[in-house]
């Protein structure tokens, strides 16, 4: 029987006694170890009643038993739904009821919060704590650590990505095993992974960018995982010495470059820096190869396609730009439009269609049918342009998604709880500079006329309300917003006015 994603990414860890994840205190688990663990997560959604095609909702701490839960989940011929630990139950409420899993598996200090919302659904809640503890964890060490992969192919959904947690505008990409597994070939043939290769991975793993780009090419490659809970310096700059490649949104290179610790000689035996997931500042490119004499390898994707382009390991890796089309991948540059190819050179939107292209927002068909045409080419809703080389660049994009530490908000969720406060006519959401983050969330509100809304009291909703990278960082008060002839509020003018907010 043969499951594309099991065979080539876990069956391989079999009889493997050399590390796969090293810890951040230094203890190691072994590739067989890790493979067992896998094992015994099958077996233990099959024990809670998971069937092949079934959605499994997984809302826990980066921990090697939250990676063997993808592991378990791909070997059982489930479909796996990771979700960004920061979501409240009411977001929650929102995927649970649109993936209907049979299972959600949280953290123990969320299950309360999260029990009203999984019966309402008819999932069954199980907890899993970092720790080891917990009702799932329990269930999973009472299981044999072998288990027959059930059959899957290309065509079989692996994995659930939600684009982002807005009610009803967040969608669920179905990505099949077909997806996963020929980005995870070209990335480590281009990338130039091996065995002998240990990444440091201090990277979230509900996101495409450490899920599926970091795991599953170090999987593939037969290499490691320095796998931090999350972004620490002390154990960045204690463990790169171990490491031979990293990879991070550009936040985490911002905070490298303020660390005084961190220097040439730290960074001497690295082979590998790549960035991703939200625009690389030129400027931080620079001081990157100044300080370190490494390039950052910026590459561009995203959770309904992973990776489309990269700039190369070997060749020129050009800052300000996202490089070349992956092999097998077709970027094209259109009209918005007409949806007609631009000439090289015209800025546009950027349409991708290869093997690792999605197969549509769950139960969303008129949303697919928008963003995914006939021809196969997906409209990925980003502005961008080839210069003469066939390097792209990203110039923006074409929604007002704001991505702020590499998470992306979308400012109408934001601005729908802001125009329900009191004394608030209307706001506006927009996403300014951040040297830290890229883009910060920033709100703009205009008052009803004679009152002057209570900006602490608004904070505190916001703060209670939404995840905390969605909370604006900083709220303003306005006479009216600017708005053009068609009554359209013009963001691009608020950008302007409170860009330098935090520039630093
Ligand atoms: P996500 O689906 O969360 O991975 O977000 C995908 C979006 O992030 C893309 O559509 C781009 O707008 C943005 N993005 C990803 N990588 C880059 C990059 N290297 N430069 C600029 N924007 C990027």
């Amino acid at each position: 029987m043969t499951n594309l994603l099991y065979d080539a990414f876990f069956a391989p860890l079999k009889g493997r006694d050399r590390a796969f994840l090293i810890l951040p205190d230094g203890s190691e688990i072994s590739g067989t170890a890790f493979l067992d663990m896998v094992h015994r997560v099958a077996n233990a959604l099959v024990a809670a009643g998971v069937r092949p095609g079934d959605r499994i909702a997984v809302q826990i701490n980066k921990s090697p038993m939250a990676l063997a839960i993808y592991g378990g989940a791909v070997a059982a011929g489930a479909i796996f739904l990771p979700l960004n630990t920061a979501y409240t139950a009411a977001e929650i409420d929102y995927f649970v009821g649109n993936a209907t899993p049979k299972l959600v598996l949280a953290d123990g200090a969320r299950a309360e919060a999260l029990a009203p919302v999984a019966q309402a659904q008819g999932a069954v809640l199980m907890v899993v704590n970092a720790d080891g503890s917990g009702s799932f964890a329990d269930l999973v060490a009472a299981q044999s650590d072998s288990f027959a992969a059930v059959a899957r192919g290309p065509e079989d959904l692996a994995a659930f990505l939600y684009t982002s947690g807005t009610t009803g505008r967040s969608k669920g990409a179905m990505l099949t095993h077909q997806n996963l597994l020929s980005n995870a070939e070209v990335l480590t043939a281009e990338w130039q992974f091996t065995d002998k290769d240990v990444l440091l991975h201090a990277l979230p793993i509900f996101h495409t960018h450490g899920l599926f780009v970091a795991t599953n090419i170090s999987l593939l490659a037969g290499g490691a995982m320095i796998f931090l809970p999350g972004l620490n310096m002390d154990d960045m700059i204690r463990l790169m010495p171990r490491a031979t490649s990293m990879m991070g949104v550009p936040t985490f290179y911002t905070r490298l470059l303020d660390d005084p610790r961190f220097t040439a000689d730290l960074t001497a035996h690295m082979r590998l820096f790549v960035s991703g997931s939200a625009p690389l500042l030129t400027e931080t490119h620079v001081q990157f190869e100044e300080r370190t004499g490494h390039r950052i390898l910026e590459r561009y994707g995203m959770t309904e396609t992973n990776m489309n382009t990269s700039n190369p390991y070997a060749g020129d890796r050009r800052a300000g730009t996202v490089g070349l089309p992956l092999p097998g991948v077709e970027v094209v540059v259109t009209d918005p439009t007409t949806g007609d190819a631009l000439p090289q050179g015209e800025v546009g939107m950027i349409e991708v269609r290869g093997p690792n292209v999605f197969k549509g927002y769950w139960q969303m068909p008129e949303k697919t049918r928008e963003e995914l045409r006939d021809t196969g080419f997906f409209i990925t809703g980003d502005l961008g342009q080839f210069d003469a080389d066939g390097y792209l660049s990203i110039v923006g994009r074409q929604k007002d998604l704001i991505i702020t530490g590499g998470f992306n908000v979308y400012p109408k969720e934001v601005e729908l709880i802001l125009d329900d406060q009191p004394g608030v006519l209307e706001s506006a959401v927009v996403g300014v500079p951040h040297p830290d983050f890229g883009e910060a969330v920033l709100g703009v509100i205009v008052a009803e006329p004679g009152q002057s809304p209570d900006l602490a009291a608004i904070d505190a909703v916001l703060r209670e309300s939404l995840a905390r990278f969605k909370q604006p960082k900083a709220l303003e008060l306005v006479e009216m917003l600017p708005r053009n002839t068609m009554g359209k509020v013009q963001k691009n003018e608020l950008r302007a006015i409170f860009g330098d907010k935090f520039a630093s």
